[in-house]
């Protein structure tokens, strides 16, 4: 069957403007090559620190910024391609839901307009079915009537939260990118939230991109895991394997950091070394290099291809094999 989306060798550079004392313009790779499948219903966590290029992935996939090069095939047509007014009737099918809900909600307007506003620009609903839907997909997402008339300010974090997904899910997407949509949110509600998408993806067949800087969040909604390290996947598999065996040092170590309740099941601390290198001026060779506890002298010169390494189960690293050393030690 052919994937829902296909991004093919995805890149993106930003200009980075000299500072005072003056200098070359610089390049800040964001996203340096990137390919992934994803099929109808499944759910592709990506997962990294802030700054991996992860939400600049997101927002190249929904053409809200221009890629340099690279595809991005959705149904089969190459979207990157595409005028913005044959993008249009796609755009419908293809939605985001943001992290900081407050900011992506117009404050002057009540949240019966903000759900009903694209179902008037798409022409899906008039006059008083437009009021009949909003309220459909209000209590579709844990809200009721009663909150049509009220504005964004009057409801927390969660419930706003539910509002935006209740406004993407008014053009009955097919694919939608999550970015970080409960990294803003209290724990309890977080598990709400996930709960929620996990319930509408039933029933909407919906296909998830759910962006997360933390494995934890993405453990139980994803189907495959993407972890991603200054613009690139260094490491691709399925989600339980990934996180029972992870391949790739960085992957280990952001599960290191993944709170285990139990204290039996705690893993042994593998040593994460300095922060994340600027985008700008990336290591050379593998570009985890000068962080990673298994580099040795070929890591510096040598950058490693993303490869499977058994079972569709990929990771860019030259020690894969060994990955895990410091556990079962
Ligand atoms: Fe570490 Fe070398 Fe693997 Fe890179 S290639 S992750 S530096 S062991």
């Amino acid at each position: 069957m052919e994937p829902l989306l296909e991004v093919r060798d995805l890149k993106k550079t930003f200009d980075v403007a000299p500072g005072p004392m003056g200098g070359k313009h610089l390049k800040l790779k964001a996203v340096d090559g990137l390919s992934f499948n994803l099929r109808e219903g499944e759910t592709l966590g990506l997962v990294g620190e802030s700054g991996c290029g992860k939400s600049t992935t997101g927002k190249l996939i929904l053409k809200l910024l221009e890629a340099d090069s690279g595809e991005v095939r959705f149904r089969g047509r190459d979207i990157l391609s595409l005028s913005q007014r044959k993008m249009r009737p796609l755009r419908r099918e293809i939605q985001m839901i943001f992290q900081d809900p407050y900011s992506s909600l117009n404050p002057r307007m009540r949240v019966g307009d903000i759900v009903g506003e694209p179902l008037r620009i798409h022409g899906l609903a008039q006059g008083g079915a437009i009021r009949e839907e909003v309220i459909r997909l209000l209590s579709t997402v844990g809200l009721s009537a009663e909150h049509y008339d009220r504005y964004p300010h009057e409801f927390s974090g969660g419930q706003r939260q539910r509002i935006g997904i209740a406004r993407a899910l008014a053009v009955k997407p097919r694919l939608i990118v999550a970015d970080e949509p409960v990294s803003a949110l209290d724990l309890s509600i977080q598990a709400q939230v996930v709960n929620l998408l996990q319930d509408i993806q039933q029933e909407f067949q919906l296909t998830y991109i759910f962006i997360a800087h933390d494995l934890s969040v993405i453990e139980h909604i994803s189907d495959r895991v993407a972890v991603m390290y200054l613009g690139r996947i260094v490491e691709l598999a399925g989600a339980e394997d990934l996180y029972l065996e992870p391949r790739h040092p960085y992957t280990e170590a952001l599960l290191n950091a993944v709170p285990v309740p139990d204290p039996t099941l705690r893993r042994t601390r593998i040593p994460l070394k300095g922060e994340v290198p600027s985008p700008i001026f990336p290591p050379p060779g593998c570009h985890f290099h000068p962080r990673c506890p298994y580099a040795r002298e070929i890591c510096s010169r040598a950058d490693p291809p993303l490869e499977d390494k058994g079972g569709q189960h990929f990771a860019a690293c030259h020690f894969s094999s060994e990955v895990g050393r410091y556990r079962k030690s």
